[in-house]
């Protein structure tokens, strides 16, 4: 079986859902993983910001504007008189359920239950509108097989259990539709995969079923070589290795969840790239396989905070980075980047809940400087580090400002810590001298 999952973008407009529909309407049993139309969670969130902050009058009214929205879209996707008056009944409930939330004192479970709704908003819908001419089709409520453990991993036996269950119950059926981003935590409270999740849903559904492959439908061609939004003349790459995806994606590459490939690459069921609105051209292929040499593609990740931990003592000492890793582990903060030299460590991290108390342990050992509003630029291939092209990247850096450099720490990818400011400049001139005037993907 496949898994199909379709972004924001896909399923936006009634348009794009009708390109959805051919899509997957040629009689092969999948399953299908839908995102929320995409605006609608970056308007839960700010409902959800509007009721934390006590700014009740605006979530409100935010929220009677999304559901006026909400109600020209049934208008306009469906027709058939009984299913409009389900799907009015559906969308009804939903925003009676975000009222009575702006109601109640917030909490975190607030936050999660308001930016689950946009997916059960759009998988309703959708399976409404494939009803109209569509009979094997199944709505499988992902709340009901989709579960997080404590460290906020998959519960994967929990999940290929009910999911297989879930699956046999409805045998029949050659369509099956379900919720991406959303889950259930141990305590049986709504959860989520993280803001870009239902990449994730994909593959671990994937993963759970044994899937054929899992395709990610999104609104570009496949996953470029840099980063379109900030640099122009991205191509994409036809190929990639499990291991390149995930540095990239763990690297900030938006066009998938940084952890995507985590539940299918021991598994080896390939993930490909699709783009909903050109359903015709190749994509990317993400498999165990290695293809091509050198510098693949760049990418960056943004709100970055580098700690710079001074200490005389360190000079000929053992010890002294157990000490400071374990004020690291104590605040479950994990590190990116780390460079050292004989009396500081440099090192990243991007979260920074708990940056005073680490901050504040770390003083008690050393002297401490902290620097935000950093971000890391990660250029990814397989065993870059070995290319004989690589070392001309020295000569590159001479023209980028760059505070910090992981090179070596896995052979396919060489990191640069930069100023934010400076990450736009730095992609371009990377794309520049990397990849432009050139047809092999190592330096000209
Ligand atoms: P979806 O809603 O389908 O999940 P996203 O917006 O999450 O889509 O991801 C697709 C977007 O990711 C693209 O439109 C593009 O702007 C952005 N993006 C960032 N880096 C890359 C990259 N390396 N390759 C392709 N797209 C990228
Ligand atoms: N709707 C969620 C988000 O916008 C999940 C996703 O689109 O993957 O983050
Ligand atoms: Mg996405």
């Amino acid at each position: 079986m496949l898994v199909l999952k379709f972004g924001g973008t896909s399923v936006g407009s009634v348009e794009n859902m009708t390109r959805v529909k051919n899509i997957i309407n040629d009689g092969e049993k999948k399953v299908v993983v839908l995102s929320a139309m995409s605006g609608t969670t970056n308007a839960l969130v700010t409902i959800s910001e509007f009721i934390k902050n006590g700014e009740l009058e605006q979530a409100v009214l935010k929220i009677e504007v999304l559901h006026d929205s909400y109600k020209k879209t049934v208008s306009s996707l469906i027709s058939n008189p009984f299913l409009v008056i389900e799907a009015k009944a559906y969308v009804n409930t939903i925003f009676s359920g975000l009222r009575a939330l702006s109601n109640t004192p917030y909490s975190v479970l607030s936050y999660n239950k308001i930016v689950a709704q946009g997916e059960l908003l759009s998988t309703f819908l959708f399976s409404r509108f494939l009803f109209q001419d569509h009979k094997k089709v199944a709505l499988l409520p992902a709340l009901d097989f989709m579960r997080i453990d404590d460290n906020n991993e998959p519960d994967m036996a929990y999940i290929k259990q009910n999911l297989n269950r879930m699956l046999n119950e409805v045998a029949d059926a050659d369509i099956y539709i379900t919720q991406g981003f959303i889950c259930l935590d141990t305590e049986e409270r709504i959860s989520n995969l993280q803001r870009g999740g239902s990449d994730y849903t994909a593959t671990i559904i994937g993963a759970a079923i044994g899937a054929q492959e899992v395709q990610i439908w999104t609104d570009i061609d496949g996953f470029h070589n840099n980063d379109p939004r900030f640099v122009e003349k991205t191509k994409a790459i036809s190929n990639l290795s499990f291991d390149e995806a995930a540095e990239l994606a763990y690297f900030g590459a938006k066009v998938l969840h940084p952890q995507t490939v985590m539940p299918v690459r021991e598994l080896n069921i390939p993930v490909r790239l699709k783009n909903t609105l050109s359903p015709d051209s190749f994509g990317t292929l993400i498999t165990n396989q290695i293809h091509g040499e050198g510098i693949k593609a760049i990418a960056a990740k943004d709100g970055i905070t580098a700690i710079k931990i001074k200490s005389a003592r360190m000079l000929q000492a053992y010890g002294f980075l157990k000490k400071v890793f374990e004020i690291f582990e104590t605040y479950q903060t994990s590190i990116d980047m780390v460079t050292t030299s004989e009396i500081a460590v440099s090192l990243t991290i991007d979260n920074d809940t708990h940056l005073e108390a680490i901050v504040e342990a770390l003083k008690k050992v050393a002297h401490v400087e902290v620097d935000d509003f950093m971000s890391i630029v990660c250029l990814v291939g397989n065993n870059i580090i070995y290319h004989q092209d690589t070392p001309q990247l020295f000569q590159i850096l001479q023209d980028v400002n760059v505070r910090m450099i992981a090179y070596g720490g896995s052979n396919n990818n060489i990191s640069l810590l930069v100023n934010t400011s400076d990450k736009q400049e730095t992609l371009r001139k990377l794309q520049r001298y990397v990849f432009e005037n050139s047809d092999r993907l190592v330096f000209s």
